[in-house]
C-alpha cells in the first residue's frame, strides 16, 4: 500500500510518532540510518531528504556525493519503544541521484530491478521465508562483547538453563509488536546460539524484514546486557550461524513450485528453478557467503552445506526440499548465512532460478544417500561439486558467471568484488596466532 500524504499525516498523528528513521543499507550489507524529527516529514515526502553517498560504502566518489533518498512509505512501521519522547517511526528509502534516478548502486534499487524481471517472466512474487541464526555472547565492564556465551545449552533446549531464553522472548515479543509474523524461536545447537523464524514474505519485503529483523535483536540483546552477532562463525569447533532461505514462486493462481501430478509433487517451474540455483550456487557464493570467515562455516560436520547436492529426504545439503506441499511447496537453500547483504542474496538466488527457467534447465538426480560418508572418488563418479572454499575461490568463481553478475549490475559488482578482494587480501597479509603457535619452532 503506498499511502497519500493526508494518509502518513494521519498516521503520524494516530501513533503519537516524533522521529522518523530513515533506512537504507550499503553494499556490504550494512543498515544505514538517518533520524528526521517529525517536524521534517512533509520535506521526507517530496523527495528532498540529501545526504552524503561519498561516506557509505560502495556508493559513490565525492565528486558526485550529493543523494537523495525517497521515502517507500509501504515500509512505515512504527518501533514499539520511546513511549515517553515520542515514538520511532521506520520508514525505509531508496537511494536516489541527484538528477532524480534510482542509484544503481543501491542494493534495494537493483532488487526491485531482477523483481522487475521476474514480474515480466510472468511470475508475482518470489516468497522468502528466511531461518536467521545468531549468537548471545556475554558483555564486560565497558559494553564491549567478551567470547563468553551465556549458556550451555543445546538444539530446542529450556530452561532454566538456557539464560538466553528471556531475552530471546523479549526479541520476539518486540518484533511482534512491530507486525511480524514469528514462526518459531528456539536454542539451535551450539551454545549462546538461537533461531528466530519469521513469516515468508515477498522478495523486498522480505530482505526489509532481514534487516529490521537484525537490527532489533541486537537492540534488545544490549538491553539484556548481552551482545547479539551474526558473524558465520564465531566460535570454531562448534556450529556457526546459517540463514537458510525457503524460497517459492507465485503467479496469480499460487505457488507454481507445487505440481500434485509432478515428481515428488514439484512442478516443471521447480526443476528448473532448481537447475538455475544449482548451476550458478558456487558463483552466488560470495554474495551469500560474503566474510572471510563464512568459509570457516561450510565445512564438514556441522550441518552446513560443502557439496552441491540437492535432496527430498536427507537434511544435508544445500538445498533441501521441505516436506510441505501445496502452498508451501518450496526450495530451502541452505548455505547462506546472516552477514550477507540480503538484497544482494535475494537478488542473486532469484536471477539463477529465473534463468532455469527461461533456459528450461535440468537438475541433476536427486542425492538421497549422506554425501559426507562418501569418497571424494564417489562424488566425483555422481557429478557432486564442492562448494568454494575461501572467499578467494569464491570471487573467482563469481567473475566467471555473467548470470550473477548481471544480478548485481555492473555498479553493485565492481564494488563488491574490489572491496571483498581488498577484504580477502587483507586477511591473507595477517600472520595469525595459529600460525605463530604452530610455526615459531620451526
Ligand atoms: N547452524 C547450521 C548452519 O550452519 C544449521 C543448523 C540447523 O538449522 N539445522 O547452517
Ligand atoms: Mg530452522
Ligand atoms: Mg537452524
Ligand atoms: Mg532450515
Amino acid at each position: 500500500h503506498v499511502y497519500t500524504k493526508e494518509e502518513v499525516h494521519q498516521l503520524v498523528k494516530d501513533s503519537n510518532v516524533h522521529f522518523l528513521r530513515l533506512m537504507f543499507t550499503d553494499l556490504l550489507g550494512v543498515s544505514k540510518s538517518v533520524d528526521l524529527p517529525i517536524s521534517q516529514l512533509d520535506k521526507l515526502l517530496n523527495n528532498k531528504i540529501m545526504f552524503d553517498g561519498s561516506s557509505i560504502d560502495g556508493f559513490v566518489r565525492i565528486e558526485e556525493s550529493d543523494m537523495y533518498l525517497y521515502p517507500d512509505m509501504s515500509t512505515w512501521l512504527v518501533f514499539p519503544w520511546g513511549e515517553e519522547h515520542g515514538k520511532v517511526a521506520r520508514v525505509i528509502c531508496s537511494v536516489h541521484t541527484i538528477d532524480g534516478k534510482p542509484f544503481a548502486g543501491d542494493p534495494r534499487n537493483n532488487l526491485k530491478r531482477i523483481v522487475d524481471k521476474m514480474h515480466k517472466l510472468g511470475f508475482k512474487h518470489f516468497n522468502i521465508g528466511p531461518e536467521p541464526e545468531f549468537f548471545l555472547f556475554k558483555t564486560d565492564e565497558n559494553s564491549q562483547p567478551t567470547m563468553e556465551v551465556n549458556d550451555q545449552e543445546n538444539y530446542f533446549d529450556m530452561e532454566p538453563l538456557d539464560l538466553g531464553e528471556e531475552c530471546r522472548r523479549d526479541i520476539v515479543l518486540t518484533l511482534e509488536k512491530m507486525g511480524f509474523s514469528v514462526e518459531a524461536a528456539h536454542h539451535e545447537v551450539a551454545p549462546g546460539q538461537h533461531e528466530v523464524d519469521f513469516k515468508y514474505a515477498d522478495a523486498l519485503e522480505a530482505a526489509d524484514n532481514i534487516q529490521t529483523f537484525k537490527m532489533v535483536v541486537k537492540a534488545i540483546a544490549k538491553r539484556h546486557g548481552l551482545f547479539a552477532t551474526f558473524m558465520p562463525k564465531p566460535l570454531a569447533g562448534v556450529n556457526g550461524s546459517g540463514m537458510h532461505l525457503n524460497m517459492s514462486l507465485f503467479n496469480n493462481d499460487g505457488n507454481t513450485f507445487y505440481d500434485p501430478k509432478g515428481e515428488l509433487q514439484l512442478s516443471e517451474t521447480a526443476y528448473h528453478f532448481l537447475a538455475g540455483l544449482l548451476k550458478h550456487v558456487r558463483s552466488l557464493t560470495a554474495i551469500c557467503n560474503p566474510l572471510v570467515n563464512s568459509y570457516k562455516r561450510l565445512v564438514p560436520g556441522y550441518e552446513a552445506p560443502v557439496y552441491v547436492a540437492w535432496s527430498a529426504s536427507n537434511r544435508s545439503p544445500l538445498v533441501r526440499v521441505p516436506g510441505d506441499r501445496g502452498v508451501g511447496t518450496r526450495l530451502e537453500l541452505r548455505s547462506v548465512d546472516p552477514a550477507a547483504n540480503p538484497y544482494l542474496a535475494i537478488a542473486a538466488v532469484l536471477n539463477a532460478g529465473l534463468d532455469g527457467i527461461e533456459n528450461k534447465l535440468t537438475p541433476a538426480p536427486e542425492v538421497s544417500e549422506n554425501i559426507y560418508k562418501m569418497t571424494p572418488a564417489e562424488r566425483k563418479a555422481k557429478g557432486i561439486v564442492d562448494l568454494p572454499d575461501t572467499l578467494h575461490n569464491a570471487l573467482k568463481s563469481l567473475a566467471a558467471d555473467d548470470v550473477v553478475k548481471d544480478s548485481l549490475g555492473e555498479h553493485l559488482y565492481k564494488n563488491f568484488y574490489e572491496a571483498k578482494t581488498r577484504e580477502y587480501n587483507s586477511y591473507r597479509l595477517d600472520v595469525s596466532s595459529w600460525e605463530t603457535k604452530k610455526y615459531m619452532s620451526y
